[in-house]
């Protein structure tokens, strides 16, 4: 078979046509009324749908109704070509107006068009002989929807049913980190499979066609009197088939994608949170450095965990007790080791340009804007997670910067917890080590959070933390567990 093998138009049952392209399914539906098309392929596919609609001999001018089941490119980008031959009512989620532009932006060179409708759960779109259902199951993305309505073929009604969005590889990490989009994507994504997994389905359409072998069952109905499409097992078996895809995508990304964050640097080693100590965390094979922010008197962003001076310095005071050139004059000391307190800044010109990731705590609220300022003039915003024990400074973060990555530190997590960090779009959670589970971590992983630990006081505690499968976790001992990465 070639790769995109062509498929002419065909009808697949009772009034649905197929009229899009191996690459991109476009299904067409006679109503008696008028046509509903469902999804528009990609920009070059519109010719492709015109065409196939004329060799069926159906008039483009005809489509009353365009349903679009999500808003990625392959599904919306064909829409303004076919607009200019026909004036039919658009309907698509408002979650997913960022892919088609809000108020008919351009987006990547492609217009985009300005929808007459919003499509919301439960809501039933009528034309004709036909009604369809909308139901709201995001996960490959917010918007998208799954449709059901009844067909009639030889005197006998079906359900024909199409599952909106099903392509896993959109919840990847890199996939949503380069979107800005959540993690709890992946959250909605099983909670959509529970939804869809019980519904009766005689007539599976796919959204595209590797989803019911589209191409497959009808080179069958070529040679059959039977109709492949009528199945009442597809549309199940697909759906039960995607929980376990899912839980294998989300494994698979999270080994990709481990990230051994040397804690304060190497500060099993050198003085905790000195440029000695993050030098020799990357030394050591960290990719990822975790660091906390405070602030001088004078107003300058410092590398400091305490609240006071004592522990690491021996000064008494605290760091907004002095100005930053004062606290120069001090000592960061690690055994016979000495390095001076850094500026966020300093830190930011010797580490930003690093393929690494950077977990910067906020020690104190208040310090929300010049963080996220900083971070933005550095251009690490999209390999940063910005934490705190302070859930406040988190919200307030959410609301300086929308689409940085918000991480909560919490010896404890609780549901409670999770609901809020889910209200207020913060999808790290970063428990204490020594408190976790496997079962914990998945379940969390699951709901599309991004399971950082902390607390890794020994060996034992770091190995059994990888061994929960977490997503990192940081380390005063990156040596360590560079190590059993290795392993
Ligand atoms: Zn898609």
């Amino acid at each position: 078979m070639p790769e995109n093998p062509i498929i002419p138009p065909f009808k697949l049952c009772g009034n649905i046509y197929f009229v899009g392209e191996y690459r991109a399914s476009s299904h067409l539906i006679d109503t008696g009324e008028g046509l509903i098309l469902i999804d528009t392929g990609y920009e070059e596919t519109a010719d492709i749908i015109m065409d196939n609609m004329k060799t069926l001999g159906f008039d483009i001018k005809d489509v009353k109704i365009i349903l679009f089941s999500h808003g990625h490119g392959d599904h919306v980008y064909g829409t303004r070509k076919l607009l200019e031959h026909c004036a039919p009512e658009t309907y698509i989620a408002e979650e997913d107006l960022r892919y088609i532009g809000e108020k008919g932006l351009k987006i990547h060179e492609h217009l985009v068009f300005v929808p007459n409708h919003y499509i919301k759960d439960g809501m039933t779109i009528k034309l004709g002989n036909t009604e369809i259902l909308c139901m709201y199951t995001p996960g490959h993305t917010m918007g998208t929807y799954s449709f059901f309505w009844d067909v009639e073929e030889n005197g006998v009604t079906y359900r024909a049913g199409m599952f909106g969005g099903a392509g896993v590889n959109q919840m990847k990490k890199g996939f949503l980190d380069e979107r800005d989009l959540y993690y709890f994507q992946r959250g909605h994504f099983y909670e959509s499979l529970d939804k869809l997994k019980d519904i009766k389905v005689d007539v599976f359409v796919g959204n595209h066609v590797w989803n019911n072998d589209t191409y497959g069952r009808y080179l069958k109905s070529l040679e059959s009197d039977k109709n492949p499409f009528i199945d009442d097992k597809a549309f199940g078996n697909f759906i039960n088939g995607k929980y376990p895809e899912m839980d294998k995508m989300i494994k698979a990304d999270t080994a990709d994608h481990f990230v051994n964050f040397a804690h304060r640097g190497a500060s099993e080693y050198a003085p905790e949170n000195t440029i000695m100590s993050f030098y020799l965390g990357m030394f050591m094979g960290a990719n990822g450095i975790e660091t906390d922010v405070q602030k001088t008197k004078d107003g300058v962003l410092v590398l400091f965990h305490d609240d006071t001076l004592e522990r690491v310095t021996g000064e008494s005071g605290t760091i907004e007790d002095y100005t930053f050139e004062e606290l120069q004059r001090f000592n960061v000391k690690k055994g016979e080791l000495t390095d001076k307190i850094v500026s966020f800044e300093d830190f930011l010109i010797h580490f930003a340009h690093r393929n690494i990731t950077f977990a910067i705590e906020l020690k104190k609220a208040g310090l929300e804007k010049e963080v996220s300022e900083l971070i933005y003039k550095y251009g690490i915003e999209k390999k940063c997670v910005v934490t705190s024990f302070k859930y406040d400074a988190l919200v307030a973060m959410k609301s300086a910067s929308p689409k940085l990555k918000l991480g909560y530190l919490t010896a404890d997590v609780t549901d409670g917890i999770l609901e809020n960090m889910k209200r207020d779009g913060i999808d790290e959670i970063c428990p204490k080590a020594g408190n976790i589970s496997a079962d914990d971590v998945w379940k969390w992983q699951k709901m599309g959070f991004n399971v950082r630990a902390w607390g890794v006081s020994d060996e034992a505690v770091m190995k059994k933390a990888y061994d929960d499968g977490v997503n990192g976790m940081t380390c005063n001992f990156p040596d360590k567990l560079a190590e059993t990465l290795k392993e």
